[in-house]
């Protein structure tokens, strides 16, 4: 794989494991500019003694960077990459982050796209894989290569994982993918099929449905996964909708049906998470069915599995769908959850939002026999 365009990349910091310490009670992200101090000590990762200070201007703002390069590696056929380093005001724990954090980085990847050839987020890994999900559809004709990447260990402990997966996404943002990835581990997922499957181990993400687009172990590979295709048209930020709108209800055994209907009231659309391949006690779906009543909701319906799709083998599947509830095929609850938000957020009837969620947006989903092929209603 060989880079496309000779642009630096921009790395936007907003926090979690790779820069904290220990303060007080528990790990907590260090004050600004610490970690772009502790990066300048990283040969991998700073080829000079001192990083310059460069600083961007953005709208009537103007943002304070370092600029890095990396190393050279033999592993990757090209020269070292160039990078700038910028952090966020305000440096938080994942925990914290919802959809204004998702549109204030969408906000600045939008704001540099034309100077760099591709962008890396580093941030906590608890909400990653929902942030990359938000970001894969929040980004509209996205072009470049917009990869999520954080770590277990931070980096000021001597075995921190955070050098080798900042160093692999900084040679993947230069690989010309145009989607969003998530890098963890020396493997390069898209961004919306990844969930985070252990909170202590270094493999920290899986993609279960959907093989890594992009392997870094001694060489540089590519999966025979396919990128999405490049969009024509300028870069868009389409923002979620407001918060609340858009919930889980996770079915359980002996869920009652008080428990349902106090869940989805306030709602305008659910994420389902069901048995197996889509399974679900009838009396649960009357439920959905007299709430339907007093409001239209989208209900999309997400396996409870990691592994397999939602199908419609069994009986027990077939009242949601004839309620009308969208078959989600093997998306993960991230993925939905961020693909309802943005749906809603769309301009449309109840029909055409519905079919948005039916449809494979950012290939979010494996559903060849539903992939619809028109993607003009995206356009609204
Ligand atoms: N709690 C941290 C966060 O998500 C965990 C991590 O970064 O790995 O910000």
């Amino acid at each position: 794989m060989t880079s496309c365009e000779t642009k630096p990349t921009l790395v936007l910091y907003t926090g979690g494991t790779f820069g904290m310490k220990v303060n007080g009670e528990g790990l907590k992200p260090v004050e600004k500019f610490t970690v772009s101090d502790e990066l300048e000590t990283i040969v991998s990762l700073s080829d000079r003694k001192k990083a310059d200070e460069i600083s961007r201007k953005f709208g009537d703002a103007v943002l304070q960077m370092r600029s890095f390069t990396t190393r050279k590696t033999k592993t990757v056929d090209r020269e070292p990459i160039k990078y700038h380093f910028y952090e966020l005001d305000t440096l938080i724990d994942s925990s914290l982050m919802n959809e204004d954090n998702w549109k204030e980085i969408a906000t600045l990847i939008k704001g540099f796209y034309d100077d760099y050839s591709g962008f890396v987020v580093v941030m906590g890994t608890d909400t990653m894989a929902y942030a990359s999900s938000a970001l894969s559809f929040m980004l509209e004709n996205l072009g470049k290569p917009v990869v999520f990447t954080g770590a277990q260990i931070p980096i000021f402990d001597g075995r921190s994982d955070g050098p080798e997966n900042l160093m692999c996404s900084l040679i993947v943002s230069t690989l010309g993918i145009p989607e969003v990835l998530l890098c963890f581990n020396k493997k390069a997922f898209r961004g919306n099929r990844v969930v985070k499957t252990d909170c202590v181990d270094l493999d920290a993400y899986d993609s279960p449905n959907l093989p890594p687009l992009v392997t870094l172990d001694s060489k540089v590979t590519g999966s025979k996964t396919e990128s999405l295709e490049r969009k024509p048209g300028n870069l868009q930020v389409q923002e979620m909708c407001p918060k609340g709108q858009v919930g889980l209800l996770v079915i359980y055994p002996g869920i009652t049906e008080e428990q349902v209907r106090n869940t989805v009231k306030a709602l305008h659309a659910v994420v389902v998470l069901t048995f197996g391949s889509g399974n679900i006690d009838d009396k649960i779906v009357n439920v959905l069915g007299d709430e339907q009543l007093k409001r239209k909701r989208l209900y999309a319906n997400v396996t409870q599995c990691l592994k397999g799709a939602v199908t419609s083998d069994y009986n027990a599947s077939k009242a949601l769908e004839r309620l009308g509830a969208v078959n989600c095929s093997d998306i993960t609850t991230e993925a939905a959850f961020t693909k309802l938000s943005y749906v809603l957020a769309k301009k449309g009837t109840f029909e055409e939002r519905k079919q948005m969620m039916e449809t494979v947006l950012r290939g979010e989903m494996s559903a060849e026999d539903r992939v619809k092929k028109n993607r003009n209603i995206e356009n609204n």
